[in-house]
């Protein structure tokens, strides 16, 4: 292989001798030893920037987010998370199905269009030299390395948790090398780093959770040495390792999470999530025309807004945070002067009543009931007992104590197996009964308004039961009181758009004068 070219950090670093080094992707680095006195560059505040797919889509996005990491690095210690190129994981998730259905023909053609798309943006970003090698031995290697992995499950027909993590993960793993060769390319000295080496996860595949001790003390020894040497790190998100090393992924659209646990991990000063609209807007634009920029969230707030559904940040982005402090930006990488969404653990000073409308729309409603429901003994504690043991996650609980009815909304892939648990649980209590008692809802939504200090805030339900019930939305439950920083309902799916609009517009949440986002076309 062709040697990289030197850059003037790696030097500076090399110079250091003899403190031990450690050889990385390229770099001769310290891998101790610089105490954060050393250098000027360690008093520069550490900002973690994830880019999402769309923000890195082809080469002419790369080299936008190139122009914002350069920027930024002259006054921070930058470490990038980057996504898979848009579309690019969909596109593994089926390669991954097709492998399992022995149709090696369809998961060929899908990975030679994906290496074509990667290599068209290499050749676009690094034309030609010593780097354009690198880059491209080991875009071909991570190629080859899918493929082989795939061959074997398609002969199989059985792909394992392992297997489907690793081969969802590949789009990361490509990005991630790009991204750093296009940096280099353009001046800035950086460097692919492998999220497997720096967040340490249990064995949780498909849905994996950090082990935070574990991961600090690898952020340390593999991020802070490049951080010191002024080196970008360019790491993979949505991917991690178990202790072992096995890979393991932290669930789609993961890689907001990644970022958030990195930040944590170094005691980031802020962490920036750039995607393709300006922040966190009071509604999801595709359904909400007049949506727009929300300035200031809690983390509480974003949190509860990210789990009912807004699908700009991932439900767990903010969990990584309890113990700090820093704040989480949501910016547009395609008009970055724009200030975009802070958010803070305690948000906007007396912010209270209403701040946006979210909703889910791949849910199922399922109702545990029916007239001698309840004569079953401690319905409520196995009913909860039966989702639990299934891992379900429930979404909403609504539930009459007077005939023990109970309503559970689960998320459309968990609602077979959540029916099937309760089913199996409540099966020898109504042994002799004719009427079905557990019954499924595939039709339903939740739609929930979410806001700081709603229980203080005097009229609301009124106020949206009254505005649908113009539009004629019927609410099929509701769940309110549990939470001060939500209010969810559920109804009918066809009366999603409405549902959001009507209230949107009923909390005046929106602003037709302004010129709301500039977003880039998916
Ligand atoms: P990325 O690829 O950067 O991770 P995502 O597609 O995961 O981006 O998330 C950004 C998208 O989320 C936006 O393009 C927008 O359509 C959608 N979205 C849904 N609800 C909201 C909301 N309340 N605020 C901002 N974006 C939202
Ligand atoms: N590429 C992964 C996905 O599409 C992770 C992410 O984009 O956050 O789910
Ligand atoms: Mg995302």
């Amino acid at each position: 292989m062709t040697p990289r070219p030197q850059s003037r950090a790696r030097q500076v670093a090399v110079r250091r001798e003899p403190v031990p080094t450690v050889r990385t992707d390229g770099h001769l680095l310290q891998a101790r030893g610089v105490s954060p006195a050393d250098t000027k560059s360690d008093r520069k505040p550490v900002q973690v920037m994830k880019f999402g797919g769309t923000s890195v889509a082809d080469s002419a996005c790369i080299r936008q987010v190139v122009e914002i990491v350069r920027k930024a690095a002259k006054q921070n210690r930058v470490v990038v998370v980057v996504s898979a190129m848009a579309g690019v994981t969909n596109k593994l998730v089926e390669a991954a199905a097709r492998s399992e259905a022995g149709d090696g023909d369809s998961v060929r053609t899908i990975l030679k269009t994906l290496r074509a798309q990667h290599f068209a943006a290499a050749d676009a970003l690094i034309p030609s030299g010593p780097r354009r090698q690198l880059l491209a031995a080991k875009l071909t290697k991570l190629f080859d390395d899918c493929e082989g992995l795939c061959e074997g499950t398609v002969l199989l027909r059985q792909l394992t948790p392992r297997a489907r993590d690793a081969v969802w993960s590949l789009g990361e793993r490509l990005s991630s090398p790009m991204l750093a060769a296009a940096l280099e390319e353009a001046g800035t000295s950086a460097e692919a780093v492998e999220a497997m080496d720096v967040v340490v996860t249990n064995a949780r595949h498909g849905a994996a959770d950090p082990l935070m001790d574990l991961t600090r003390a690898r952020c340390e020894a593999r991020l802070r040495p490049l951080l010191s040497g002024k080196i970008v790190p360019v790491t993979t998100g949505f991917i991690g390792a178990t202790e072992e090393g096995v890979l393991t992924i932290l669930g789609r659209g993961g890689s907001d999470y990644s970022a958030t646990i990195i930040g944590a991990a170094l005691g980031a000063d802020e962490v920036v999530i750039w995607t393709d609209v300006d922040g966190v807007l009071t509604a999801d634009p595709g359904h909400v025309r007049e949506a727009r920029t929300i300035p200031e969230m809690s983390y509480r707030e974003a949190s509860e807004h990210a789990h009912f559904g807004a699908k700009v940040l991932h439900p767990k982005t903010l969990r990584a945070l309890a113990q700090c402090t820093f704040p989480v930006s949501v910016r547009n990488t395609f008009a970055p002067s724009r200030p975009g969404t802070r958010i803070t653990p305690e948000g906007a000073v007396k912010s209270s009543g209403v701040k946006a409308i979210t909703a889910i729309t791949d849910v199922a409603m399922i109702k545990v009931g029916g007239p001698r429901i309840a004569k079953v003994h401690d319905v409520l504690g196995r009913t909860f007992a039966a989702t639990a043991a299934i891992r379900a996650d429930i979404l909403l609980t609504s539930h009459s104590s007077a005939q023990n009815d109970i309503c559970l909304i689960v998320p459309a892939a968990q609602a077979g197996p959540t029916v099937e648990s309760l089913r199996s649980e409540f099966g020898p209590d109504l042994r002799m009964e004719v009427a079905e008692h557990i019954r499924i809802d595939e039709n339903a939504a939740i739609v929930t308004l979410v806001g700081q200090n709603l229980g203080a805030t005097s009229g609301l339900v009124g106020r949206t039961f009254a505005a649908l019930g113009k539009k004629k939305v019927n609410i099929l439950a509701t769940a309110q009181g549990s939470s001060d920083c939500n209010i969810s309902f559920v109804v009918e799916k066809k009366e999603v758009k409405a549902a959001l609009n009507t209230a949107h517009r009923e909390f005046k949440l929106g602003n037709p004068q302004i010129s709301r986002r500039a977003t880039k076309r998916k």
